[in-house]
């Protein structure tokens, strides 16, 4: 790999920290046994395994039975909105969430309509945030189930999350939230904001790719997805990845201990390069809300300049960025979150989405905004 490269790509994956690195090595070598064996060198790793599980479970306020090792974001929000959707079928069929979610959570509510479910899709207002009083407007008797995303991937913007937990428990039903993108950034603990199922990647803090982490709470029933072994208490079958599960566990721990500092950091970086680009550059837009977002995000359209072709010119400099998800990159459509906030077509195929995350400087941050001026300027001509 180029080691010039300046990566401002954090909302698409991070690398793995050298002490999450260290401390899985272990795992991929001496210490490979199965944790399902009988012999001590598996049994030593199962215990390993509830010795991470636990950090993660304090980590998040919740119990240690209550967390599940997936295979990655996506699996967890497919497992925990079918789990609880087919275990649930008999009290109500109608599920609420909303137009900007992931396709892992999009994509699952589609094929949870094909099985009769209905689901409704709230339109967030124009700052990316949902309204309060449309999402009580939506519940009905059916209503079984709420999942909103703590903080979007493409631009930022954090959802109401305590008061959502509250109208869900007054009306007795379940809460899921995808955290993906705000674990890392934003103190989360489960109890307090009344969530009762939440998604992580570990990937997405500078943990290891292909680790997911599903929080349920013990009082929610969900059919298990995965058949076949015993595994995670019977709800998802498999050998364990142990090493994925002690970089996880790790990566969490590192990111909890380090999150003000990691903010501060993040955000004094991703504020000059929104008001340099502000002050340099005409007929920009920022998009999603000034206040209530991540703090490493910055998601702006340049009107007139194609988003693919901006990202092209930028990657011969060396620049990591995207258009918005990594899922719809590559892909002429514009973006559905963008659209779903009303930022029109043409602006929506316009915009870039500049992550920062720990490696970055002041210095890289200064050659992104030159070489977007000055591409910006030359594609426009
Ligand atoms: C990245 C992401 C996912 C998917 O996580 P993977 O581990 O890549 O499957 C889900 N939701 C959000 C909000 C994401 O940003």
């Amino acid at each position: 790999m180029n080691m010039n490269v300046k990566y401002f790509d954090h909302a698409a994956t991070t690398s793995v920290d050298e002490r999450v690195l260290k401390e899985m090595l272990p795992y991929f070598s001496e210490n490979y046994g199965n944790p399902s064996s009988v012999y001590s060198i598996g049994k030593e790793n199962k215990e390993i395994i509830n010795i991470y599980r636990m950090k993660i479970a304090n980590i998040l306020g919740a119990r240690v039975n209550e967390i599940y090792f997936t295979s990655c974001g996506s699996e967890s929000d497919n497992l925990i909105l079918k789990g609880i959707a087919f275990a649930n079928k008999n009290i109500g069929n109608h599920i609420i969430t909303t137009q900007i979610e992931h396709p892992a959570i999009l994509d699952t509510c589609k094929f949870l309509e094909k099985f009769g479910f209905k689901i409704t899709y709230l339109k967030p207002k124009e700052n990316g945030i949902i309204d309060i009083n449309d999402l009580e407007k939506s519940i009905t008797r059916s209503t079984i189930l709420i999942s909103v995303m703590f903080a979007n991937n493409e631009i930022g913007t954090i959802q109401p999350i305590k008061e959502i937990g509250e109208i869900a428990k007054k009306n007795k039903i379940f809460f899921h939230t995808d955290a993906v993108q705000a674990i890392g950034n934003v103190d989360i603990n489960v109890k307090e904001y009344n969530i009762d199922a939440l998604s992580m990647s570990a990937h997405k803090f500078y943990g290891p790719k292909g680790m997911g982490v599903a929080y349920i709470n013990e009082n929610v029933p969900f059919m298990r997805m995965q058949d076949g072994g015993h595994q995670e208490r019977n709800k998802r079958a498999g050998t364990e990845n142990v090493a994925g599960i002690v970089g996880t566990g790790k990566a969490l721990e590192i990111a909890t201990m380090e999150l003000s500092k990691y903010n501060t950091h993040i955000k004094k970086l991703r504020d000059f390069y929104i008001s340099e680009i502000m002050k340099r550059i005409k007929y920009v837009k920022l998009n999603g809300d000034l206040e209530k977002r991540l703090s490493g995000n910055a998601n702006i359209s340049f009107s007139g300049v194609d988003g693919s072709l901006l990202l092209e010119e930028l990657d011969k400099k060396n620049i990591c960025a995207s258009s918005g998800s990594a899922c719809s990159a590559g892909l002429l459509n514009p973006s559905h979150v963008l659209l779903a906030i009303g930022v029109p077509k043409n602006l929506a195929r316009s915009s870039l989405r500049i992550t920062f995350g720990k490696e970055n400087t002041l210095e890289d941050t200064k050659y992104l905004v030159d070489n977007i001026e000055e591409i910006v300027n030359r594609l426009r001509h």
